[in-house]
């Protein structure tokens, strides 16, 4: 987009990537602001960044350093919250727009949490499990001074799970001297973590994508479904959808595209990836050589549940689908959302459409503190709840303002964040 935004010193111009898209969904919703508008620079800059160098001595003896980042964007409403990404790709700018969209999220949804995120920049299938394992306690050792069970939340995000929150968990409780579960969310079952967290995110996905099909006459049962990315968020919503008789037409993940008209077996595919590592050379459907024909596929729904910035103004009028589910964190940018929006399609966007994952950390949580722990079925019930008000509310702002879902959503989080911000006030 062409609106020019101050880049901050510690950014390049080349660096402002997800966090200047950030800063533009900031610019859309300020008008809609009123009064609390003059407050709206608090959510233009991250309130604390973390930078730390993460060294680790490799198997074969050598020394290896990776850069590591924790950001608290938000702490308004209450401690950070959001996940540790593993990725070659991470930067500064990704983590702290990563930071702000849980600041939305979980005003979005009503969860007391500011927002934060963590990333280390390494690509985890380079590293053997000692090494994972050495590089996450390092990681953890040196973030000790930002977290904590009332302080910033870390939770599992892209390439990160139960195991390596497990040893977040050790490392900082070794620390304390005392095991405190509730430093992270996404733990094991065994170590204080909650049923129903690892099916959370596609679940959540799948719950708005209800609503939003039943508000536009939209039948699942027989709807087609195109998803990127086929992890924790996208495979389970892979299997829902099937499960409610959808058919999944394209799954896309890192190493290529697999088609098929007449829907993809999802628990076979399941199985292939858990056994390759991939969903390349599934014998249930077609491969597609270029990546870039996934956005063309015909299909009423879209489920972008990778990474950021992939539905551009570049592919999208490509999209056939009626409806866009934002599993990933900002997978639209502003110059789409445009394009899409002149072309009649529904964008659920990321700061609801995935917010099933934060709010079962929540569950999470509150769990540990009480040493209380629920049952799957109320935890689902309570996911499912949470998550068709808010789908709800923010359709109703939308409609009323005649604005997007996700300025509408932005509207609802915004507002709640600023009106904690102004009545705390500044201190000193
Ligand atoms: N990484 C997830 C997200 O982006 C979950 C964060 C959490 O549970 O704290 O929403």
């Amino acid at each position: 987009m062409s609106t020019q935004h101050e880049i901050p010193s510690y950014l390049t111009q080349r660096e402002i990537g997800p966090w200047g898209v950030y800063l533009e969904q900031i610019d859309r919703v300020t008008p809609h602001l009123g009064a609390l508008a003059r407050w709206v620079e608090t959510l233009k800059r991250p309130k604390r960044i973390l930078m730390v160098d993460v060294p680790i001595e490799r198997d074969d003896g050598t020394i290896a350093h990776f850069e590591g980042y924790r950001v608290q964007h938000n702490t308004s409403r209450g401690p950070g919250k959001g996940g540790v990404r593993f990725h070659q790709d991470v930067t500064l700018s990704e983590v702290m727009a990563l930071s702000a969209w849980m600041t939305v999220k979980n005003a979005a949804v009503n969860v007391p949490y500011g927002g934060a995120k963590g990333g280390i920049r390494v690509d985890p299938r380079t590293l053997s499990r000692g090494e994972l394992m050495r590089m996450t306690r390092r990681y953890t050792s040196e973030i000790n001074i930002i977290i904590g069970p009332n302080k910033d939340i870390p939770a599992p995000d892209v390439n990160t799970n139960e195991q390596i929150m497990a040893w977040m968990m050790d490392t900082y409780s070794m620390n304390q001297g005392s095991t405190a579960s509730g430093v992270v969310t996404g733990k094991p079952i065994s170590l204080g973590g909650s049923l129903g967290r690892h099916d959370a995110t596609g679940r959540g996905v799948f719950v708005v994508g209800c609503e939003a099909a039943a508000k536009r006459g939209m039948e699942i049962k027989g709807a087609r479904v195109a998803i990127q990315g086929f992890g924790n968020v996208g495979g389970v919503a892979a299997r829902l959808f099937s499960e409610a008789g959808a058919r999944i037409v394209a799954v896309q993940d890192h190493a290529t595209t697999i088609v098929s008209e007449r829907g993809l077996d999802v628990a076979a595919l399941q199985a292939h990836v858990t056994a390759n590592g991939s969903v390349a050379a599934f014998a249930g459907g077609e491969q597609m050589d270029d990546r870039g024909q996934f956005w063309g596929v015909d299909c009423d729904i879209l489920v972008p549940a990778a990474l950021e910035q992939q539905i551009t103004e570049v592919n999208a009028g490509k999209i056939r689908a009626e409806l866009i589910l934002e599993g990933a964190n900002g997978p639209t940018t502003p110059g789409a959302d445009d394009i899409l929006r002149d072309k009649g399609v529904t964008v659920v966007p990321d700061v609801i459409a995935n917010a099933g994952g934060v709010t079962v950390s929540y569950f999470e949580w509150v769990q540990d503190f009480s040493s209380f722990f629920w049952s799957e079925d109320e935890i689902n019930l309570r996911l499912t709840r949470i998550m068709r008000e808010a789908f709800a509310a923010v359709w109703q702002i939308a409609e009323d303002k005649k604005v997007s879902l996700r300025t509408a959503a932005f509207i609802l989080a915004c507002t709640r964040v600023l009106q904690a911000r102004e009545m705390r006030g500044l201190y000193p």
